[in-house]
This record gives structure tokens, sequence and C-alpha cells, in this order.
């Protein structure tokens, strides 16, 4: 832990710069302590070598190049606490120590997280790393990556007007120089529900008002697009325009970005031809048509909508009418059609806007990745960077909430892990002895939720791939005959079981005891969420058109490969990717960024307490700080500690002519302080409570 190894911990510290030291250590102590700081612009605390960051909302003098300067190459602990310390010990243990390395940022939206990671991070590694022609340019590509994400996967909501709507991890690839050869990005869970609806107050992602603002007008003509926003209702709703967005200057800023990736005029069309044809969908309008069976069905009201998308992706009109309009059902070896009425219609026209923006994104990620791919085979140094929404309570919470509180869960499980096992070696390294530390290991929660059989996953699957009536609620009755005895597990009907006296969960409901706290997870839509399903007509339509980008996006649409095989569930899916994730964080050093949000307002020097409260419970950082503390909490090589507190012994001052080692060892049996209050290592001394080292200060004031 190089940030406990800080020779001054106790110096020129608004409250306490490192909360491993804090004393007396409890969830108000912490608190204040951040409060203290964060009023005098001190945003940065650690926890050991984690980082605790406050979203000042207003620029800060301290992201100058005098201030990468500044930390660029200096010792962790000789500096303030900064996002630069961090980026610096990660970025110079991966080139000097050869160790990979990752940056795990986490926090609520709006915390600061994409400005932390994206910008801050990304930017400190370019401006220390090389200057050579070649390295700028792939420098160039991976910093140009982000505008074109957050153009696609970002929109305005009411927590933050650039808030990303999908998680990111990013490795950034390194030569053994420490020079950036390239880098792989992977993405996790778009909120592709915003493409077809939004909450008032907020938008739909930037880019399609960034075409609409900023498209040349020949392009906008070609694509038959209006200017005007109202005009597409999968834009409404927007009342007061994002203030301080500038869509237009932000289309260029997108454009200039993915040429320098190096998409190609005919790629940065087709893109946004299918960004058209999403919105163009949102404006097909259906009535009810009533047939002579009695049978509900449905027609375009408007065919010139739909001839405008099939104009653009060459595809006949009555394939995407019918697509839209009826369904085909497999039975035995007849097909059978059925028409939709006008609500399933609709939901099937809203399905194909979300499926193919999601498809869209994805296909963007890739062609990312294939331009700032590393080429040659040489040996590479790795920092990941993880930028990914944190754990999420919300009143009503759904499907979303349940994955993403999975991934913190498996997160926290990391952190845990890897930071027990940092501690057991450094132990070992040192000569320790290392007696095993209790903490609460989350292992039974990660289980109740991944296991591959009795897992709440593998049972929403189950239920999702069973044959017959399949609802939300056969699968909370599923849900409640396997998890019933599990003690982080609750539903109403073995709530009354268990005679618990809190009768707040409803009955469609079930309630998680996460580490971070109780969530109650409203089981609506979870079938639904999790099949995840495109009727088969609306991909093979797709398939069908003469685009090449469009038609890429549904090969399952192509009749020759028609397997009967069904694509994995959301929930699979995203169980796969955490699985990877993980794998790919235990090979590497973690390094830890929580990001808290200080205010709802998104106003400077605002600290509302409650609303911090809460989020230092999700970050866990109490739980946090009792992991560091569990073995030794402090630690520092014999001789800054001999220096620091020889003054306060005769035979050690004003020179100890011995080992530093022997000094610190007379030094401490003189003051007689209690042995098994600290350990000795090969090179550093280990304290075991803060308490000592206070005491240790105090007297070295009272001199
Ligand atoms: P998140 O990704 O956690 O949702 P963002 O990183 O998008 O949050 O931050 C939200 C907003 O807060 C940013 O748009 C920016 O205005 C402000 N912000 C975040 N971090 C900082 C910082 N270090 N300095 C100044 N402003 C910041
Ligand atoms: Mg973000």
């Amino acid at each position: 832990f190089p940030g406990m190894d800080r020779i001054s911990p106790l110096d020129d510290m608004i409250g306490v710069g490192d909360m491993v030291l804090l004393d007396p250590l409890s969830e108000d102590s912490l608190i204040s302590n951040l409060k203290e700081r964060f009023g005098h612009q001190e945003i940065y605390t650690y926890i050991g070598s984690v980082a605790i960051s406050i979203n000042p909302y207003t620029l800060l003098p301290i992201y100058t190049p005098e201030k990468v300067e500044e930390y660029r190459n200096c010792n962790f602990y000789e500096l303030k606490p900064h996002i630069y310390a961090i980026a610096d010990e990660a970025y110079r243990s991966l080139r000097d120590r050869d160790k990979d390395q990752c940056i795990l940022i986490t926090g609520e939206s709006g915390a600061g997280k994409t400005e932390e990671a994206s910008k801050l991070v990304m930017s400190y590694v370019a401006a220390v790393c090389g200057q050579r022609q070649e390295v700028s340019q792939v420098k160039e590509q991976l910093l140009q990556s982000n505008p074109v994400l957050e153009a696609f996967g970002n929109a305005k909501t009411v927590r933050n007007d650039n808030s990303s709507r999908f998680g990111k991890y990013m490795d950034i690839e390194f030569d053994f120089k420490g020079q950036p050869l390239g880098g792989v990005i992977s993405n996790y869970l778009l909120e592709k529900s915003r493409v077809v609806r939004h909450v008032q107050g907020e938008r739909n992602f930037h880019i399609f008002y960034q075409l609409l603002a900023g498209g040349p007008a020949k392009l906008l003509n070609r694509l038959k697009l209006e200017r005007n926003c109202d005009r597409y209702s999968y834009l409404s709703a927007v009342s007061e325009n994002a203030n301080g967005i500038d869509d237009a200057a932000e289309f260029e800023t997108v454009q200039n970005a993915m040429q320098i990736i190096g998409f190609t005029n005919s790629e940065v069309t087709s893109v946004l031809e299918t960004v058209a044809v999403v919105l163009k969908l949102g404006n097909i309008q259906l009535v009810a048509e009533s047939k002579a069976n009695g049978m509900d069905a449905c027609s375009m009201a408007h065919t010139a909508v739909l001839g405008e998308i099939c104009e653009l992706v060459g595809l006949d009109e009555t394939i995407l009418e019918n697509a839209l309009c009826c369904r085909t059902m497999e039975m035995k070896r007849e097909k059978m059609t059925m028409s939709l009425n006008v609500a399933q219609a609709y939901y099937a026209r809203d399905a194909l806007a979300k499926n193919l923006y999601n498809r869209l994104f994805n296909w963007l990620v890739n062609r990312i990745n294939e331009s700032i791919k590393v080429k040659s085979n040489e040996r590479k140094k790795v920092m990941g960077v993880l930028d990914i929404y944190g754990f999420e309570i919300f009143e009503d919470n759904s499907f979303e909430q349940f994955i993403i509180n999975y991934c913190n869960e498996k997160l926290q499980q990391v952190f845990i892990e890897l930071t027990l096992k940092e501690e057991q070696e450094e132990y070992v390294r040192e000569g320790l002895e290392w007696t095993p530390v209790k903490y609460f290991d989350n292992t039974i929660i990660c289980d109740l939720i991944e296991n591959s059989k009795k897992g709440i996953l593998a049972m929403l699957d189950e239920e999702c791939l069973r044959p017959g009536q399949v609802t939300d609620s056969t699968f909370l009755q599923k849900l409640n005959q396997v998890c019933k005895n599990h003690k982080h597990f609750e539903s109403q009907v073995i709530q009354n079981a268990k005679h618990i006296s809190d009768a707040t969960l409803p009955r469609h409901c079930f309630r998680l005891q996460h580490y971070a706290g109780k969530v109650t997870y409203n089981i609506d839509g979870f079938v639904d969420k999790n099949n995840d399903l495109l009727y088969r007509d609306l991909s093979q339509a797709m398939w069908k058109a003469n685009h090449k980008l469009l038609k890429s996006l549904f090969p399952e649409g192509d009749p020759k490969k028609l397997s009967l095989k069904r694509p994995p569930t959301a929930g699979s899916q995203f169980k796969t990717s955490v699985v990877i994730l993980m794998k790919n964080l235990h090979t590497k050093n973690p390094n830890y960024i929580r990001c808290i949000k200080p205010n709802d307002k998104k106003a400077p020097s605002l600290f509302m307490e409650p609303l911090v409260r809460t989020q230092v419970r999700y970050l866990g950082l109490m739980e946090n700080i009792r992991v560091r503390r569990a073995g030794y909490a402090f630690r520092q090589a014999y001789e800054p500690c001999l220096d620091r507190y020889k003054m306060l012994c005769k035979q050690t001052w004003p020179h100890w002519k011995g080992k530093a080692r022997d000094g610190v060892q007379m030094l401490l049996t003189t003051l007689g302080i209690p042995k098994e209050e600290y350990a000795y290592g090969w090179t550093k001394i280990f304290i075991r409570n803060p308490k000592m080292l206070f005491d240790l200060e105090d007297k070295r004031r009272r001199r």
C-alpha cells in the first residue's frame, strides 16, 4: 500500500488525508472529515491507496500542466491526495515494476466517474508518456474514442447533463518503455430503453440532437430529416433545451473524432443513416383495423415515413410493413401469420428501434477497437480503466438495478480478495506472520445471484426457456421455493413465515441484502427484459435491407443461418461479460477511485450530509477502512520513522549510530509501547492501531 508509507501523514492536512488513520472511526467522523476537507476544496481523500473524490462541480486549479509535472515522478506520499497521484503510481508501477494495473472508478450517477476516468486519468497518462510521432497518433485515437462513445452512449438526465448510459472498461496497452500502443474497449449494458422513452426533463442520446442541429443541410436533405427536434416523437418532451450543450458544435467534434479514429466516409454515412432510421421508426403511426374474422389487426397510418426508411436502407416497403404489423408463428412444420393489434405493433416498432440502436452502439465499439487494436505481437503492459455505474437503490428497482448491483457486488468481491491478497503478500515479503483477518465476505450474495444451478440469474433463465405460461409471477414463485432459506433473500411469503415485523415488502417484489444495504426489486418486466427477444420477422426484414451496415447488424435474419438455438438471455450475457471482466481484473494490481456526489443540485461547495451518508454506505467505505485496517493500519520504512520520532527518546536523540531498525526498536521499547501493537518487518515497522501513531504524534507535538 504505497499510501501507507506516507512520511508525515498528519502534517499540513485539513482533517485527515488518509482515513485509515481516522480516530475515532465511525461513520460520523468519516463524514465530517470529508466535509471539512471538501469545505477547503480538498476533494480527494485516501483510504490507504484508495482515493475518494467528491465532485466539486466547479473547475479547480488543480489539473494544470504544472500539477501534472508536480505529481509526475514524485512519491505518492509527498503530495496532497490527488487523482494524479493515483494515476502516476499506477503508471509507474506498470512501467518500472512491470505490474499490470487497473483503475476502478465507481460511484453514483453524477459523482464524477467519467470525468475522473476518461478525462483526468487518461489525459494524465497521455501527458506523461512519450511524444514521438507514432505514439501521438495512438494517443489521439485513444482519446478520441471518448467523444464518439459519449455522443452515442450519453444523455442528459436529471442527475447529470452528460450521463453515461453504459458501462465502460478500457485496457490501454503499452510497450516495455511505457509508450502507448493501443487499447481495447468493452462496453456493458447500454440503457437502450432511452431510445424510445425518456422522462420529462431528460433527453434521448446526444447523437440524435447533434445530427439534427449540426448536420449539413445537404446531408439532412438526403436523409430527409428536419432540423426541428419536435418533429420526432422519440425526441419529444424536451421542454427546455439542455443548457450548456451546443449540439451543433458537438456534431463537429464527433465527426472529427470519427475521422481521427479511422472511420471511412462511407462508414460515417452509414452510421448516420442508421441513426436516421431509428428516429423515423419513432414516427411510424399505426391504426386499428378490424378483420372479417373479428381479430384485431393494424396498419400504417401514413406511409410516407415508411417509404423514407425503406428508401434509406434499400428495403421493400411491404416487407417492413408486414414485419411490423404481423408475426409469423412456426408450429411444427407449418407457418402461420398472425396479425398484431395496435399495441403489439407499437411494441414491435419500439423493440426494433431499441435493438437497432443497441446493435449500432456495439458495432461502433467494435469498429473503434479495430482501429486502436495493437497490431504487433510484442509483450504488452496493460492499464485498465473501469468506469461503471455504482450501486443503485431507487424507489422502484427493476431488472437493470439488479444487474448493476450484481456487478457492484462482484467488484466488492474483487476488492476484498485483492486487498487481502496484497496485504498478505506484503507480510510475506516483510517476513511477518499472517493471521487471517475478519471481514464480511460477500461471496454468499454473489453466489445467490450467479450460482449456475440455484442462482437467481439461472432460475430466471430457466423460467424464460420453460415452455408454457411464463410470467414474472411464476418466476417469483420459483424464487420463493428455491431461495426461501437463504438469509440474504426475502419476499413476502417467506417474510410472514419468518415473522419479520417489517411488512413493507409488496407481493410482486423480492428483497436482497447486498453488502451495501437492502434493495427491494420489483419483478415486473424481469422475464421480458431477460428474454430480450426481437421477433424473427423483424430481424429477417432488417437482414433483407440493401444496406451493408444495417444488414450486418442482424446476422440471425439470414434464413440460411436459421437456427433454433435462441440467443443468450440478457442476464446470461451480462454474467458472461462480468466473469470475463473479473478474470481480467484479477490479473492486475487494482487502484480504486470512489466518487461521491456532494449534492443533487449540481452546485459547487454544497455538501448535503444525508446524501453523502447514503453514498458512504453504498460505497462500503467503512468496510473499506476495516479491511485496510484488518492487519496493520499503518506501516512505515524504519528510517523515516526513526527520523520523525527520535526526539522522543534520549538514546536515539540526536543521532542514532546503529541500524535504523534497531533505533526504532530502542525507541518503542523505551516508550513502553505494548509489543502486540506493532511488528518488525524486514524494511518497515508495522503498526496495528492508528492510536499508537497518534500518541507518538502527540508526544512529538508536546516536546
Ligand atoms: P458520472 O460519470 O459519475 O455520472 P460525470 O463524470 O459525468 O459523472 O460528472 C458529472 C459532472 O460533474 C461533469 O459533467 C462535470 O460538470 C462535473 N465534474 C465531475 N468531476 C469534476 C471535477 N473533477 N472537476 C470539475 N467538475 C467535475
Ligand atoms: Mg459517467
